[in-house]
């Protein structure tokens, strides 16, 4: 990626290319499921998940330092505009395992310092920085094929990138509904935090 240009605090804010799921990943128009059934982008979240995705490193705080705030909506800047954090940042130790929060298939990038897995599940994109990939996936010349637990890659260490001390280490979890993907317009990031199962409390 030439394009993306990292935040004055934090992760790029664009997506990046997605690879497009094959076609037994795309979303049915059955049902009342969450997602593409779901209220348009830009409206609060407010049907429940049907199947809570896993916490991807098990610990529930959020993101809180002094370097910002890892919520969902938290002020940004980009390219010197005001921006809104279009993610979640959860709370990790550096180099421990990360578990595939969904079923779907995986892939992985390298975005400057950042490293990146991607998981195009059934319902929702997700994309996680800060993870370096397993070598399967790594590896891969395309997407594999992972399950929800599966360890996915590894939490990158955040200092050496950033050089913010009081950065706690995290990784950043952005979801999308594919037929915002699709639109082309938007690319529809939604609210993680409803989807995501409660983690243990993090000792710092
Ligand atoms: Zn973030």
């Amino acid at each position: 990626m030439t394009n993306t240009k990292p935040e004055r605090n934090g992760e790029p804010s664009a997506p990046g290319p997605l690879s497009f799921p094959n076609s037994q990943f795309e979303p049915t128009t059955a049902g009342a499921g969450i997602g593409h059934n779901g209220p348009p982008p830009d409206t609060p979240f407010s049907n429940p998940p049907t199947d809570a995705y896993l916490n991807p490193t098990g610990f529930g705080t959020e993101r809180s330092d002094s370097e910002g705030s890892g919520a969902w909506g938290a002020d940004r800047m980009y390219d010197g505009e005001k921006d809104k954090h279009k993610a979640v940042d959860i709370l990790s130790e550096v180099d421990q395992p990360i578990y595939a929060p969904l079923d779907g298939r995986a892939s992985s990038t390298l975005e400057g310092d950042y490293s990146i897995v991607r998981i195009a599940g059934k319902e929702h994109f997700a994309r996680i920085l800060y993870v370096k990939p397993t070598e399967e996936i790594a590896g891969a010349k395309g997407e594999i094929t992972v399950k929800k637990g599966d360890v996915i890659g590894f939490t990158q260490d955040l200092y050496p990138i950033y050089k913010k001390e009081k950065m706690k280490n995290h990784i950043h979890l952005e979801l999308y509904r594919y037929p915002d993907i699709k639109k082309g317009t938007s690319w529809g990031p939604i609210d993680p935090t409803p989807y995501i199962e409660p983690g243990v409390e993090k000792n710092e």
